[in-house]
């Protein structure tokens, strides 16, 4: 892209940035610029070309990958065996029967590394997987009858292996096969009644979609005004938790970052064995089902077949992308987010589609900006007219307007992770809650996906906000998570929101991400919220008024050092002037020695020395410090050293930092983690109660931060025996998470259910 740039007229470079001439006029202009010049033929061969990108099927690269997957297998690294197989599966098409049994076999070789992981069903729908594409393939009902024999499936094993019998020619498979088949007669008789039922239970995928069962959704109506342009508002009085919107997104795509981890259709993790595309190397899908509603061609069966979705049916999104050019692997995610709602609203036949009327802030823009959208548009125009040959002419004008609509308007897909989803290409099950161990429950979210909705997106921001929105696969849902009453504006916050970051840092990180001045109620003046975040304890020892410290936002502590800091700040509640400079450079200093010892063990011995009058922003860094150190490996060998560190670490807080501060709740809630590690959660229960009660004046009792911390003291009560704290916090929990997630919420957190279900049991175990 840079060399397009550098090839440009400077002439139309500055007509371009300076916006003075009309988008069409300098989108011409640019277009045919690329139409003489050599340096923009070649990047959009490089594009467009499958030839010359790795986007492509290749047999060779297939048979390559198959090859590095069996000597993984062979040494036993069955992790990246499996990688290998899926890639080589990625690769493989299954236009001639050479590469269909290329296929079956790294499916059966999949399933056979799938099986030595101990991944028996994912194992077995690969086997399935090569029958289907083979029948007559002996291998694979042999390792698909194997598999089942482990699965206690004895029945259908001897179905398989009878199977393997007919293809079987050598005289010695033959024997073998019924050698097996006597055992497994054996194992079938001896298989008792109680095995049976155990084995009977069906797993419960808690990736796939449940139809839901429908909530009333209440009437929302559009606004526009002239300083926020659309906006949503109800038309009703609402409690907090009614649902005021489903909706399917008119386009979705998967993030960069999440391409090898999440379904490129559903954004729901990646199974071990995932799907390829059938005619390109570019997307992994989680089952057959989504990789046929991605390219247009496949029942409802993926999403259960909910309304919803009607929509999607009729899009096929990847179908322009998949022709084994690079372009929509290469391009920035938002570009081909754009071509994905322009390609699907000339299908619908609306050229001026629902999305117009969505503000794109052009004029807003910066110059280079305004040349990044134009090289960009014109780049997608002659890709999509390579692909479909039937686009007009002035489409990169339209492109312009478009990439900067979605910038402005998409909405980022958040998938939450459970528990143990910190190592990737698991099965997602839920974690064992039901032993006493001190692992911490927390809700945490991770974006995946970039979308956008007609109507949700109109949804204004506030950084104090009364909806809250929620996904299940690609559908959303947004429910009010304050009372509203009718008439008002329906707003989410995009980004950073009250009690996250302080006011003047949210504004400015709205106004460079979405080119606006927030004037929300919460930006109006400096709130409680705001104050809070970094409060420091006044000098007077009998006083409780807060000092408000130096103004930094979590997101950016490294950049604390760069900033001037206020020399002096008046306490709230007295009036006398607490001086926070000398604060600051001491913390400099100690920073600056913490930097030089960073990989040394010296770190916990400064730890345990530095003195109480070193104070604020040294202690925020040294929050940071431990919590990267608690995680590390070989945190276990210093339990002991790190309990007093952290310790002594809180006591010098508490010093320094006012009590309601939210930096003091960071901390307590560091010593209930460490002492939990350290196996003293007895101990750490009221740390984490110190830590509710200081973010509960941060935000508010509802807030979904605030669940976060009481699901974490319930898994410690729970670890410390103390059902009755664990259950009266779990209510608490109950109740945010149905007003956030609706009353379905367990089937997206399975692991909240599963503490409930073993604090039930152990509830009533203490009452009788
Ligand atoms: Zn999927
Ligand atoms: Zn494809
Ligand atoms: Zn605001
Ligand atoms: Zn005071």
């Amino acid at each position: 892209m840079e060399g397009v740039k550098a090839s440009l007229p400077q002439t139309l470079v500055r007509e371009i940035e300076s916006g003075l001439s009309s988008v069409e006029s300098t989108c011409t202009a640019l277009a045919s610029h690329f139409s003489h010049n050599h340096v923009c033929f070649q990047l959009l061969q490089q594009l467009i070309e499958p030839g010359m990108t790795s986007c492509a099927k290749d047999r060779q690269t297939a048979l390559d990958c198959k090859g590095e997957g069996n000597a993984a297998f062979g040494r036993a690294s069955f992790k990246h065996a499996l990688d290998c197989y899926t890639k080589g599966l990625r690769f493989i098409s299954l236009n001639t029967q050479i590469d269909v049994s290329h296929a079956a076999t790294l499916l059966v070789n999949r399933a056979a590394t799938l099986h030595r992981l101990e991944l028996l069903d994912a194992a077995v729908q690969d086997c399935t997987r090569a029958i289907e594409l083979q029948p007559d393939y002996a291998k694979a009902w042999y390792r698909r009858g194997r598999i089942q024999a482990d699965l206690r499936n004895y029945e259908n094993a001897v179905e398989d292996m009878k199977k393997v019998l007919s293809l079987e020619s050598s005289v010695g498979g033959q024997k073998q096969v019924k050698r097996e088949m006597a055992d497994l007669e054996i194992l079938m008789s001896e298989m008792t009644v109680l095995d049976e039922a155990s084995h009977m239970i069906p797993a419960v995928d808690s990736r796939k979609w449940e139809p839901r069962i429908m909530e009333s959704v209440m009437d929302t109506s559009s606004t526009w005004t002239p300083e926020k342009q659309w906006g949503l508002s109800t038309e009703q009085n609402l409690e907090p938790g009614s649902l005021i919107l489903q909706e399917a997104p008119y386009a979705a795509i998967v993030l960069k970052a999440c391409r090898n981890s999440h379904c490129h259709y559903c954004f729901g993790q990646l199974p071990a064995n995932p799907m390829a595309c059938n005619t390109c190397a570019i997307p992994l899908y989680c089952t057959e089902a989504c990789r046929d509603k991605a390219l247009g061609c496949g029942s409802d069966r993926a999403t259960g077949g909910s309304l919803h979705l009607q929509n999607d049916i009729l899009s096929g999104e990847h179908k322009h992308e998949c022709g084994g050019a690079s372009w929509s692997a290469v391009l920035p995610t938002d570009a081909v987010l754009a071509a994905r709602i322009f390609v699907r609203s000339q299908a619908l036949g609306h050229l001026d589609n629902q999305l117009d009327g969505f503000c794109h802030h052009y004029e807003n823009l910066s110059g280079m900006d305004k040349l990044d959208l134009h090289v960009l548009a014109v780049v997608m125009a002659n890709v999509l007219k390579c692909n479909s040959g039937e686009v007009t002419d002035n489409v990169a004008a339209k492109l312009v307007l478009l990439i900067a609509r979605v910038r402005a308007n998409a909405m980022a897909i958040v998938s939450i992770s459970s528990p143990d989803t910190a190592v990737p290409m698991t099965e997602l099950s839920a974690p064992d809650v039901s032993s006493s161990t001190s692992t911490l429950l927390s809700i945490e979210q991770v974006k995946v996906a970039q979308a956008v909705y007609v109507k949700a997106s109109r949804m204004n921001h506030a950084c104090d906000p009364n909806v809250h929105v929620s996904f299940q696969s690609r559908c959303l849902s947004a429910r009010t998570i304050k009372s509203v009453l009718a008439g008002a504006p329906l707003e989410i916050s995009y980004g950073p929101q009250l009690g996250e970051m302080f006011y003047e840092d949210r504004q400015a990180w709205l106004r460079e991400r979405y080119c606006f001045t927030c004037t929300c109620s919460a930006c109006k003046h400096i709130t409680h919220s705001d104050l809070l975040l970094i409060a420091l304890h006044c000098s007077k020892a009998s006083c409780e008024g807060v000092v408000p410290g130096p103004a930094v936002s979590p997101a950016t502590e490294s950049e604390a050092f760069q900033r001037t800091l206020q020399k002096q700040a008046q306490c709230l509640g007295c009036g006398t002037l607490v001086d926070v400079a000398t604060a600051s450079i001491a913390a400099k200093e100690s920073m600056e020695e913490l930097e030089r010892s960073d990989s040394s063990p010296l770190f916990w011995v400064l730890v345990g020395n530095f003195g109480s009058d070193k104070r604020c922003l040294w202690v925020f860094s040294g929050v940071c410090r431990i919590k990267s150190e608690v995680s590390s490996p070989s945190a276990g060998k210093n339990l002991k050293v790190m309990v007093a560190a952290v310790l002594h670490l809180l006591g010098c807080c508490r010093d320094v930092l006012h009590s309601s501060s939210k930096q003091l709740a960071r901390v307590e809630d560091l010593v209930a983690q460490v002492l939990c590690t350290a196996d003293q959660p007895q101990d750490a229960i009221s740390h984490c109660q110190t830590s509710i009660q200081i973010l509960e004046q941060v935000y508010s009792q509802d807030h979904i931060a605030v669940a976060n911390e009481r699901l974490k003291l319930t898994s410690i009560a729970h670890a410390a025996g103390d059902t009755k704290c664990a259950l009266l916090n779990l209510g608490i929990v109950d109740r945010i998470m149905r007003i956030h997630y609706g009353p379905h919420y367990s089937v997206m957190f399975p692991y909240i259910a599963s503490l409930q279900q073993v604090l039930d049991k152990s509830g009533s175990f203490v009452k009788n």
